[in-house]
């Protein structure tokens, strides 16, 4: 008997009712279920199956497939231009290499194929006919708000260590309990982190801080994080001896990333933002502690960090300006703006104003109310430059280095100053960027420098 109804895409339904029409079974199965189940619409839907590759081809030889891992028995069935990846139940030999299971075995009874997943709230399989297949009493733990490792934890953090980061994932992003024996296991099998591929621990790390309950998770597991990012461990209880600071640099850390936007290069940001302040930490005659140079001090050492990661390029980037840059002074007149949108450019503009933010609240002496009042403030600074279309870069300027050779400047870095001299001065009102007007400073620059 069926004993519950979810809702999945259609498509998603009409995969599943393919493969049982030709004689084998198929589910709906992990992220999709756990999240139908709390009533959340899910992200992708894995589906899961008895046939094996080659069946799977036959059954969807009218679709378009791409064969993403048919070695572990992955097929992507596209329907509507949204992929759906059909899986053959199966069980993982070991991770020697801590990426992929070395061997698999394709099986037949979906039960085994749930007994390899992670935790019970991921392992647990749904189609239309027989309802929900939850033979790790998942449904129960997902209603209790507990994750739980399938079987014994410290052999399934062993087998892949990935685990430890991904069950604080899930508790960052869903407020689970982690259940006390798997988070004894976890805290003991973290080590195998750091033999885990950077790429994998990236993809959870950025899950993990995105998550609404993040905060609760880094101050709950500072010895797993610091593990990762060990530059972080100085931090952790680091007193600032600061007015302006309640909170020690690893719990203000923990604050700033709460009240971030939840984007991977900010909260890693906020999570690296003061990580060079234990380096650079002196105390004045009123036994003040100061933090002189932090800012460019934290920014080498997320470089590492963010190297250790194996961050995309424009992650990398994001996250070292707004670390270099977090305690850069904003300002919202016009002049000051232009000149920070030509510093940073828009986006990195904007970020830095919601690092501004969440810095500023996480000291806990500011008044958040004003923080945010002040941060509105230059958003709308930052947006009236923008709709007048004033002149910030230099692409924007009226006159190009051609323009300039043509008035006789030779090529070389002199034209680059003189480019940037009148960007200024446009920045600053005291040049209209307007060719004519542009041109005739330059003529006037370069007939004083003949004179003189
Ligand atoms: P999300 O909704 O964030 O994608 P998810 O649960 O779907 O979460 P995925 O990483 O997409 O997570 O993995 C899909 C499913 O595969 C999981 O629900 C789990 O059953 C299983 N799984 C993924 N990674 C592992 C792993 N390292 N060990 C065991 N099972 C895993
Ligand atoms: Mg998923």
């Amino acid at each position: 008997m069926k004993n519950i109804d979810l809702h999945l895409p259609q498509d998603a339904l009409d995969i599943i009712s393919e493969l049982i029409a030709a004689g084998f079974t198929a589910y709906a199965v992990g992220g999709c279920v756990r999240d139908a189940l709390m009533g959340l619409p899910p992200k992708d839907v894995d589906i899961c199956t008895s046939a094996t590759p080659e069946e799977m081809k036959r059954v969807f030889s009218a679709s378009h497939v791409v064969e993403t891992g048919l070695k572990h028995g992955t097929l992507t069935v596209m329907r509507h231009h949204t992929p759906y990846e059909v899986t053959t139940f199966r069980l993982d030999g070991a991770y020697t290499d801590r990426r992929h299971p070395d061997s698999v075995r394709f099986v037949t009874d979906v039960r085994e194929d749930l007994a390899r997943r992670d935790f019970t709230v991921n392992a647990m399989a749904w189609n239309p006919d027989e309802g929900l297949v939850d033979a790790f009493h998942g449904r129960e733990d997902l209603a209790a708000g507990v994750l739980r490792c399938v079987g014994d934890p410290v052999t399934r953090f062993t087998e892949d260590a990935l685990r430890v980061m991904r069950a604080l994932r899930f508790a960052a992003v869903y407020g689970f309990q982690i259940d006390p024996e798997t988070d004894q296991a976890a805290r003991r099998m973290a080590p195998g982190l750091l033999q885990v591929a950077a790429e994998r621990i990236r993809v959870e790390l950025a899950k993990l801080l995105c998550g609404w309950y993040a905060g609760r998770i880094l101050r709950a597991y500072p010895d797993i994080l610091t593990l990762l990012i060990p530059e972080l461990k100085p931090c952790v209880g680091f007193d600032q001896r600061n007015p302006h600071h309640l909170w020690d640099v690893w719990e203000h850390s923990v604050r700033a990333v709460e009240n971030a936007p939840a984007t991977e290069p900010l909260r890693l940001a906020m999570l690296l933002h003061d990580i060079g302040k234990p380096d650079t930490f002196t105390v004045d005659e009123q036994g003040v502690g100061h933090f002189y140079g932090h800012p460019k001090r934290s920014a080498e050492l997320a470089e590492a960090v963010c190297d250790r990661l194996k961050l995309d390029t424009a992650t990398r980037e994001r996250v070292l300006l707004l670390v270099r840059h977090h305690d850069e002074a904003l300002r919202p007149e016009r002049r000051a703006m232009l000149r920070a949108l030509n510093r940073h450019g828009e986006a990195a503009l904007r970020d830095l104003i919601a690092v501004r933010q969440a810095d500023a609240i996480a000291t806990g002496t500011a008044d958040p109310a004003e923080v945010r009042a002040a941060c509105d403030g230059l958003l709308r600074a930052l947006d009236e430059a923008l709709a007048s279309e004033a002149c910030f870069s230099l692409r924007q300027l009226a006159v190009n280095g051609q323009d300039l050779i043509r008035l006789g400047l030779k090529p070389g870095p002199a034209l680059g100053e003189t480019l940037n001299g009148l960007l200024q001065a446009v920045m600053d009102g005291a040049l209209p960027n307007e060719r004519e007007a542009l041109v005739g400073a330059v003529k006037a620059q370069l007939s004083q420098a003949q004179r003189s």
